[in-house]
C-alpha cells in the first residue's frame, strides 16, 4: 500500500512525523508537506509562478518533499509529479487545532484530502482538537492507523473523504468514537484595527473564540463531549434541498435582452 501524507503545518511539524511512524506499519509512505506552516489557506492552489519541491530529510533522516505550494498543491504534486507507484491512501494531518463545523472551509488539512478525494484517492485529514503548543499525538496516530486499515476492507464512496478529530486527551479519558455530521462552528468576527510605525492603519483578523452549536450527532458535540470525531465529507456543495425551491423561484425564466 502506498501512502501520501501531507499537512498544512508545514513538513517540520510535530504531527506529521509521528503520522509517519503510525502509516509506516501499512505501507509505504511518501511525505510532501508545504515548506512553512499554511493552516488556514483553505483549497488555494499554485498557478502564476514556479511549483518547487526540494528533497529534505525530517528529523530522524526520513527523505521528504519540501514544497513552496500549500497543501492541496502538495498531493497533486504528490500523485502526478513525485509518486511512480499508485497511490492508495492519502493522509493530511496531524494538525496541531480542530477542523470541526465551518472550519472546514478555511481549513489547508481538510482541503489536501479534499484532493485526495477528487483524485479519486481515499483520504482522510487528521487532526488534534487543541491549540496548545505541546501536543500528544499518540492516540490520534493509533486512531489514525485503525482507520487506515479499515479503509483497505471497505471502500469510500466516489467523492468522498473522511474528516477526523481526536480530543487532546490520554487515551483512557477518550469516551470512544463518534460517526458525525458537519456542525456549526463560527467566529464572532472579531477585528482589530491599529496603526503600524509610519502611521498607517493595519488589520489583525480573528483570534476569537468559536461559537459551537452542539447540536446532537455533529462533530462539534463530539468533540465537546471527549469523544473522537469521524465525518464523511463528500465534494458536492449543492444545497439539495433548496433545488426545486429556487427553480420555483423563476431563475430558469429570467429573459434576456435582444
Ligand atoms: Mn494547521
Amino acid at each position: 500500500m502506498n501512502i501520501l501524507i501531507t499537512n498544512d503545518d508545514g513538513v517540520y511539524a510535530d504531527g506529521l512525523i509521528v503520522l509517519k511512524d503510525a502509516m509506516e506499519k501499512i505501507g509505504t509512505v511518501y511525505v510532501v508537506a508545504p515548506d512553512r506552516p499554511r493552516s488556514a489557506c483553505g483549497h488555494s492552489i499554485t498557478l502564476h509562478k514556479p511549483l518547487r519541491a526540494d528533497e529534505v530529510a525530517l528529523r530522524d533522516g526520513t527523505p521528504a518533499y519540501a514544497s513552496s505550494g500549500t497543501p492541496s498543491d502538495c498531493v497533486a504534486l504528490g500523485l502526478l509529479a513525485i509518486i511512480k507507484e499508485p497511490v492508495d491512501l492519502v493522509v493530511s494531518g496531524i494538525n496541531r487545532g480542530p477542523n470541526l463545523g465551518w472550519d472546514l472551509t478555511y481549513s489547508g488539512t481538510v482541503s489536501a484530502a479534499m484532493e485526495g478525494a477528487i483524485y479519486g484517492i481515499q483520504s482522510l485529514a487528521v487532526s488534534v482538537s487543541t491549540h496548545k503548543t505541546e501536543v500528544d499525538y499518540s492516540v490520534a496516530a493509533e486512531f489514525t492507523l485503525n482507520l487506515a486499515r479499515m479503509l483497505q476492507e471497505h471502500k469510500l464512496r466516489e467523492n468522498t473523504f473522511l474528516n477526523v478529530n481526536v480530543p487532546p486527551l490520554p487515551a483512557a479519558r477518550i469516551k470512544g468514537v463518534k460517526v458525525t455530521r458537519q456542525g456549526k462552528r463560527r467566529y464572532s468576527g472579531s477585528i482589530e484595527k491599529r496603526s503600524d510605525p509610519t502611521g498607517r492603519d493595519y488589520y489583525w483578523l480573528g483570534g476569537d473564540l468559536p461559537m459551537d452549536t452542539l447540536d446532537e450527532g455533529t462533530d462539534v458535540k463530539a468533540i465537546s463531549d471527549g469523544y473522537i470525531s469521524v465525518t464523511p465529507v463528500h465534494l458536492d456543495l449543492t444545497d439539495h434541498k433548496s433545488l426545486a425551491k429556487i427553480q420555483d423561484w423563476g431563475i430558469e425564466d429570467i429573459q434576456f435582452s435582444e
